[in-house]
C-alpha cells in the first residue's frame, strides 16, 4: 500500500508537469486490497503527500482524516467492473475538454485511437461532478473502451498500471488537439472500423521485446 501511495503522488505531479491539469482539477486512483486507493478531494498536486491518499471500499466506505475525491464513484465503479484495469486517471486537459464542450466523440482520425480500445473515444453526457449520474454515464461511455470524454468537464482514462492510464490520458489530449486542428477544414476523413480493429489486435503485442524483458543485456 505504501508503494501505491507514493506512486499516486508521483503520478499527480507528472500530470501537472505534462500540463494535463491545473490546481486541484482531476484525480487518480489504483486498485488496492479489497477496494481502491484514491487522491483526496481539493488538495493541489504539488502539496500531496503519500499519507494523504484515501483507501476506499467499492461502495465508498473510508476512514481517516481526509475526504476522498468527489469522483470516487466512477473510479470505484470502473475498477470494480473492469478487472483488466488497475488504475484510473481523470483530467481536465484543455483540448480534450474543448471537444467535450462540443459534445463530440473523438473519431478515428489517427490509428493511435486503437490504444483506447475502439474506433471512437465517446463523450459521456453532462452530469454534475461527483454524482451517481455522472458515474453511470462514464461507465456506459467506457463500455469496451479504456477512455472517454465527459461533456463540459474532461477526460477519464484507465489502464493496467498508473503509468499506462496516464499515457492514455496524454494520448486522448493529443488526439483531441489533432481533431481540433483538422476541424476548420471540415469534418476530417476517418479510418474504417475494421482497420481500427486490426490495430487494436496489433497493440495487444506492440512494444513487447522478449530479449529485453528477460533481463538486463
Ligand atoms: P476532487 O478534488 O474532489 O478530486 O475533484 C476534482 C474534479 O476534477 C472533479 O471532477
Ligand atoms: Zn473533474
Amino acid at each position: 500500500m505504501d508503494e501505491a501511495r507514493r506512486e499516486l503522488v508521483e503520478a499527480g505531479r507528472e500530470m501537472l508537469r505534462l500540463g494535463l491539469t491545473r490546481g486541484t482539477s482531476g484525480n487518480l486512483s489504483v486498485r488496492a486490497g479489497d477496494g481502491i486507493l484514491i487522491t483526496p478531494s481539493g488538495i493541489a498536486y504539488d502539496r500531496l503527500r503519500p499519507d494523504d491518499m484515501v483507501p476506499l471500499t467499492f461502495d465508498g466506505r473510508h476512514e481517516g482524516a481526509l475526504r476522498p475525491s468527489t469522483e470516487w464513484r466512477f473510479h470505484a465503479d470502473i475498477l470494480r467492473t473492469r478487472p483488466d484495469f488497475a488504475a484510473v486517471v481523470h483530467t481536465h486537459s484543455t483540448h480534450a475538454t474543448a471537444v467535450a464542450v462540443l459534445g463530440r466523440a473523438i473519431p478515428a482520425i489517427h490509428y493511435d485511437i486503437a490504444a483506447a480500445g475502439g474506433p471512437t473515444i465517446r463523450c459521456a453526457p453532462y452530469a454534475t461532478f461527483g454524482t451517481p449520474a455522472l458515474a453511470a454515464h462514464v461507465l456506459d461511455a467506457m463500455d469496451g473502451r479504456s477512455a472517454c470524454l465527459l461533456a463540459h468537464h474532461g477526460v477519464v482514462a484507465a489502464g493496467p498500471t498508473l503509468a499506462k492510464a496516464l499515457a492514455l490520458a496524454t494520448l486522448v489530449e493529443e488526439l483531441a488537439r489533432l481533431y481540433l486542428l483538422c476541424l476548420p477544414a471540415g469534418e476530417p476523413p476517418i479510418l474504417p472500423d475494421d482497420e481500427i480493429a486490426l490495430v487494436v489486435a496489433l497493440y495487444a503485442d506492440y512494444g513487447r521485446q522478449p530479449a529485453r524483458d528477460a533481463g538486463p543485456t
